[in-house]
C-alpha cells in the first residue's frame, strides 16, 4: 500500500473548500483493496492510531481535514462496474468509494440509465456523497443520495466488514438493531432517540426514525461510524428529454407565486429542479452574461423531464404559468437542446466562481448558510435573511434550492469588521431557523465547523444519543475524530 508523508504530497489533504487552516497529519495511506483498507483499521486500536477519511476534498465543512490523525485516502478504490438491469425498468451498478460521481453519471448515461443524485459539485467521490447523503437541484423530485442506495459495504472502525443491503436489518419496535459480523461478533444497539426536523432536506447528525433501516444510519454519518468502501447504486431509465428554463421576474411576489404553482402537481407540471437566484446573484452574473435583465428582482431555474410526445403540451403549460405570474417572458432563457442546456448549466455554475473572484479581491471569506425550514416557514426565514442583511448594509446573495425551502445566503464581507459582524448574524440565523422548526444543515453536513450548532438543534440529550451509537461501533474512537459530534462530548461520556 502506498504511504506518503512528505510535505508536498500531503499538503492537499490538509484542506477542502472550507477555510479551516489547522490541519496536520503524520501521513496519508492509499489502500488499493478493501482488504488493505480493513487491515489499516484492524490494528488501529492497538497501535494506537486514529484516522480521518479523505474523499476528493470538495466538502465545505472541514470533515476530511485531519487534526493530527493519519489520513486514509479512498482515491485508489475507484472501480466502476457495469449497470445490471433488474428487469423492472430499474438497474443497479456496483462502485467503489473513490469513483468520481461525474464518471459514474457518464458511464450509466452511456448505457441509457440515470443516477439522479446531483450535488452541484461533480468532482466528488461517490463514497463521500453517501457518507454525507449529498443532495442537489434534482433532489426536489428525487430526494437525497440515501434514496438511491441499495447496498453498502462498510469497513467498521475495528476493521470488520459489514455488507448491508437495504431491507436486511431494520430497527424493531423498541428501536433496537441486531446484526452479526462475518467473524461471528454480535452487535446490538438502539437507534438514537430524537425526532428529526420536518424539513424536506436534512443532513445534520445521525438519521433516526421509527422502523428505520440500518443502512440509513451509515448514510449521512460523515465517516464517524465506518468507511463506505463499496456501494450498489439504484438506476432508473434516462429521461428521454428535458425542458430547462431560466425565468426572470420583476416582482418577488410573482416569483413566489410561480414557485408555488410549480410545486403543485395539479397545476400540470412536475419539475425535477426548482432553483432560485436573487437580484444580487443576478448582478454578479451580469458581469459575465450581459443579457441578464437587471430590472428583475429574481429568477427561477427550472427543469422538467418530458417526452417528445408530451413536450409541446408541457411547454404550453409552462408559458401559461409564466404569463399568469407576470414573468419577464421575452428576457427568459429556454433551453431545449443539450448544447443550450449545457450553456444554462454553465451560467448557474458561474455564480460561485464570480463570487469567489470578488471575495479574493477583498481578502475575506464568505459566511454562508445551509439551513432549511419546513415549507410553511420558508417565507419568514427568507424575509428575515433579507431584512437583516439590508439593515447591516452587507453585500450578499441568496440562491439555491427554493423547491426544497432551502436557499443559501452568502454574506460577502468587505473587511474584517464586516466578517465579524456577519459571524454574529450567522448565529442569529441559526437561532431563527431552529425556532421555525428547521435544520442547521440541509445538505453540506456538520463536519468540524458546525458541531456547536448541532448541539443547539438536538440539545445535550440528542448529542449524547449520538455518542452512545458512535461508541458502540467505534469504542476506541478511531474514525473521523472531531467530525459531527463535538469532541468534548466524546471525551466525557463513559458508557
Ligand atoms: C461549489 C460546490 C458546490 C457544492 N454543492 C453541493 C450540493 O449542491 N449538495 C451537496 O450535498 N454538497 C455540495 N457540495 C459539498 C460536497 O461536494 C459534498 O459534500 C461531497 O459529498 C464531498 O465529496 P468529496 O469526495 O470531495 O469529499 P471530502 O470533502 O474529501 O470529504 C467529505 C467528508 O466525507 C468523509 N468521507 C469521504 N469519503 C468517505 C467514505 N468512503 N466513507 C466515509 N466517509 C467518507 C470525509 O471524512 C469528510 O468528512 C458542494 C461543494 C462545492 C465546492
Amino acid at each position: 500500500m502506498i504511504y506518503k508523508h512528505d510535505p508536498a504530497s500531503i499538503k492537499g489533504f490538509l484542506e477542502d473548500t472550507s477555510n479551516l487552516k489547522s490541519g496536520h497529519t503524520p501521513g496519508v495511506f492509499f489502500p488499493e483493496t478493501v482488504d488493505e483498507l480493513a487491515g489499516l483499521l484492524k490494528g488501529a486500536a492497538k497501535e494506537p492510531r486514529t484516522f480521518t477519511i479523505a474523499g476528493n476534498g470538495t466538502g465545505t465543512t472541514g470533515g476530511r481535514i485531519p487534526l493530527g490523525d493519519y489520513v486514509i485516502s479512498t482515491q485508489k478504490l475507484d472501480r466502476i462496474g457495469e449497470p445490471v438491469p433488474l428487469g423492472d425498468e430499474t438497474a443497479y451498478i456496483t462502485v467503489q468509494a473513490g469513483a468520481l460521481l461525474e464518471t459514474i453519471q457518464k458511464t450509466v448515461e452511456q448505457a441509457g440509465w440515470f443516477y439522479p443524485p446531483d450535488p452541484t459539485e461533480k468532482l466528488c467521490f461517490i463514497g463521500s456523497t453517501i457518507a454525507n447523503n449529498s443532495s442537489g437541484a434534482r433532489s426536489f423530485k428525487y430526494g437525497a443520495t440515501r434514496k438511491h442506495i441499495a447496498r453498502i459495504l462498510v469497513v467498521l472502525p475495528q476493521g470488520d466488514l459489514l455488507d448491508l443491503s437495504r431491507g436486511s436489518c431494520l430497527a424493531d419496535e423498541k428501536g433496537l438493531f441486531r446484526f452479526s459480523l462475518p467473524e461471528g461478533k454480535e452487535i446490538s444497539f438502539k437507534r438514537p432517540e430524537y425526532r428529526m426536523p420536518e424539513t424536506s432536506k436534512h443532513n445534520a447528525g445521525y438519521f433516526s426514525e421509527e422502523g428505520m433501516d440500518l443502512i440509513d444510519l451509515f448514510i449521512g454519518s460523515e465517516g464517524t461510524l465506518g468507511i463506505i468502501a463499496e456501494a450498489d447504486l439504484m438506476l432508473i431509465p434516462l429521461p428521454e428529454t428535458i425542458i430547462s428554463c431560466l425565468v426572470y421576474f420583476r416582482n418577488i411576489e410573482d416569483l413566489f407565486l410561480f414557485v408555488s404553482l410549480l410545486k403543485n402537481p395539479e397545476k400540470g407540471l412536475s419539475p425535477r429542479a426548482i432553483e432560485f437566484f436573487d437580484h444580487h446573484s443576478l448582478e454578479f452574473l451580469s458581469a459575465k452574461y450581459s443579457d441578464v435583465p437587471l430590472n428583475s428582482e429574481g429568477a427561477i431555474f427550472f427543469e422538467q423531464e418530458t417526452t417528445s410526445e408530451r413536450k409541446e403540451n408541457d411547454l404550453d403549460t409552462l408559458f401559461s404559468r409564466m404569463e399568469s405570474c407576470n414573468a419577464m417572458t421575452d428576457e427568459s432563457w429556454l433551453a431545449l437542446d443539450r448544447n443550450e442546456q449545457e450553456r444554462l448549466r454553465e451560467f448557474r455554475h458561474a455564480l460561485p466562481l464570480l463570487v469567489n473572484d470578488w471575495l479574493s479581491r477583498q481578502h475575506e471569506s464568505k459566511i454562508s448558510t445551509d439551513m432549511a425550514v419546513p415549507e410553511r416557514a420558508f417565507r419568514e426565514l427568507f424575509d428575515f435573511y433579507r431584512a437583516s442583511c439590508e439593515r447591516q448594509g452587507f453585500v450578499y446573495i441568496i440562491f439555491g434550492h427554493i423547491g426544497n425551502a432551502h436557499v443559501h445566503l452568502n454574506i460577502l464581507p468587505r473587511n474584517r469588521e464586516e466578517f465579524l459582524l456577519a459571524k454574529v448574524l450567522y448565529r442569529e440565523f441559526v437561532g431563527k431557523a431552529l425556532q421555525l422548526g428547521g435544520t442547521v444543515s440541509a445538505e453540506h453536513g456538520i463536519g468540524k465547523l458546525k458541531a456547536e450548532y448541532l448541539v443547539g438543534m438536538y440539545h445535550e440529550s440528542g448529542i449524547r444519543e449520538m455518542v452512545r451509537v458512535k461508541k458502540c461501533l467505534d469504542p476506541f474512537l478511531v474514525l473521523n475524530r472531531g467530525n459531527l459530534i463535538p469532541a468534548a462530548y466524546l471525551e466525557t461520556e463513559n458508557d
